[in-house]
């Protein structure tokens, strides 16, 4: 006898077409809740612009391999289009439309002029040499080139890119100008134009939106972290600063668990030392599962999309999840989690301190002026915490999740300035 197995069983759609269709489904609840039109609501469906490009990279032993690349602006109405570029195996074009779909949300959420924009090539950065991953870079580079510029997209890093990958693509954008061209992208080392403090402040910002969404001292508050890469590393020792207790966190490697806390800044060391949390002697070695389990007070997710899914969720017992990561809950879970009474704070909120020193980097070069770390600090904080008041306080008044608050804010931006722009022609 045939199994029939139902046509959406979760396990047979890719990870990438998954994310879009969480990322969909969040922007359809908003726009049924702000009663917008069909024709709006598929404008805001769908990307302005997507390049695929496949880029070839010559290996140390003279070998050629091509692997593909992607840059989707999903829209552009309230200024240049921004967003991360991401190195990892798995990208595809449906989760790099996916995240440039919540960073349009994001930006118009925290009140900073841009649209939203992703990159991804489809690679194992771990795999490749520094001078691999520098042709690689700057390969992909000059194939988005049209694109991209100061008045038009700006990458910035994510997963799998750093400070270097963002000064390979600020020189190879501006040899081609014949001049230097900073702000190109954000996320640069400081001594090509970078701001200071942009390297944590995803991780500050994730630590702002816990102790406000917390509500009460952090002093002993327990928390789990998945990730420990530039966002979750940074947040556990900024959360860890500010007294919370940081039981365990976990990457690709493991996990490792404390109860007393783990000292974060041993890890961190550790970490740079062999490239991953395993083996971690300061702390017990536990599964990747148990982690989301833990009885802590708070539940950091800041690895990839789709970690808390209805498979978990009800396992979960933090009453408080911030998310460091882009997308890492599904819909299915989320309604597992709003049932439950566990207040999520959002991505396009938790995640946003980064987007936020990217836009005051960004006008710190366009102005060849520079900040101090505290300036840049103070109003990072201003418009984030403005941000979180604000989607409360539609949560409350109108009974809804953070999320679906923070998606009516962010689309609600969007559909207004295209409709007080008009359509061209
Ligand atoms: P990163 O590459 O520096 O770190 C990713 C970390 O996740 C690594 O420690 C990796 O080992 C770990 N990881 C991957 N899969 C895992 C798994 N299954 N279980 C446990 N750990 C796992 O990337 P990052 O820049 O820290 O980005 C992390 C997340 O934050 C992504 O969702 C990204 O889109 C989002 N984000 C990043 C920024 C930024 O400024 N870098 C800003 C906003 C949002």
């Amino acid at each position: 006898m045939s199994i029939m197995v139902p046509s959406t069983t979760p396990a047979l759609i890719p990870p990438g077409r998954q994310t879009l269709d969480s990322a969909l489904h969040q922007l359809d609840q908003a726009a049924e809740h702000l009663g917008l039109d069909d024709g709006l609501r598929t404008m805001l469906a769908t990307p302005r612009r997507s390049l695929t490009v496949s880029v070839p990279v010559r290996r140390e032993d003279g070998r050629l391999d091509v692997v593909q690349g992607f840059r989707v602006q999903h829209n552009v109405s309230r200024g240049p289009a921004k967003g991360g570029l991401r190195f990892h195996p798995t990208t595809d074009l449906d989760e790099v439309t996916a995240l440039a779909m919540w960073m349009t949300w994001k930006c118009a959420l925290v009140g900073i002029p841009y649209g939203g924009a992703k990159g991804g090539v489809a690679v194992d950065p771990t795999g490749l040499t520094t001078r691999e991953l520098e042709r690689l870079t700057r390969r992909y580079v000059s194939e988005i080139m049209p694109l991209i510029g100061p008045e038009k997209d700006i990458p910035a890093p994510d997963v799998g890119t750093d400070e270097q990958t963002m000064a390979w693509i600020m020189d190879t954008y501006s040899v081609s100008a014949g001049y230097a061209v900073p702000g190109v992208v954000t996320g640069k080392p400081a001594t090509l134009g970078g701001s200071l403090g942009r390297s944590g402040a995803t991780s500050l910002g994730v630590q702002i939106a816990a102790l406000a969404a917390l509500g009460r001292s952090p002093e002993g508050v327990t928390v789990a972290v998945q990730g420990f890469g530039k966002v979750g590393a940074l947040a556990a020792q900024h959360l860890s600063d500010a007294g919370c207790k940081v039981v365990a966190v976990s990457d690709v490697t493991g996990a490792v668990h404390a109860r007393g806390g783990l000292d974060i800044a041993r890890l961190r060391a550790y970490v740079s030392e062999t490239g991953g949390v395993r083996g971690f002697h300061h702390g017990d070695a536990m599964s990747h599962d148990d982690l989301f389990e833990l009885d802590v007070d708070v539940l950091v997710p800041a690895a990839l999309e789709g970690a808390i899914t209805e498979v978990n969720a009800p396992r979960i017992r933090a009453r408080l999840i911030v998310e460091g990561a882009n997308g890492p809950t599904t819909p299915a879970a989320d309604e597992i989690l709003a049932a439950s009474g566990t207040t999520v704070v959002p991505d396009i909120l938790a995640n946003a301190g980064g987007v936020i020193v990217s836009y005051l980097e960004w006008v710190q070069n366009m102005q060849a002026y520079s900040w101090s770390a505290g300036e840049v600090e103070g109003k990072m904080r201003d418009l984030l915490l403005n941000a979180f008041t604000e989607v409360r306080s539609v949560a409350a008044e109108r009974a809804m999740t953070l999320r679906q608050a923070a998606h009516v804010i962010g689309v609600g931006r969007v559909a207004d300035a295209h409709q007080m722009r008009g359509l061209y022609p």
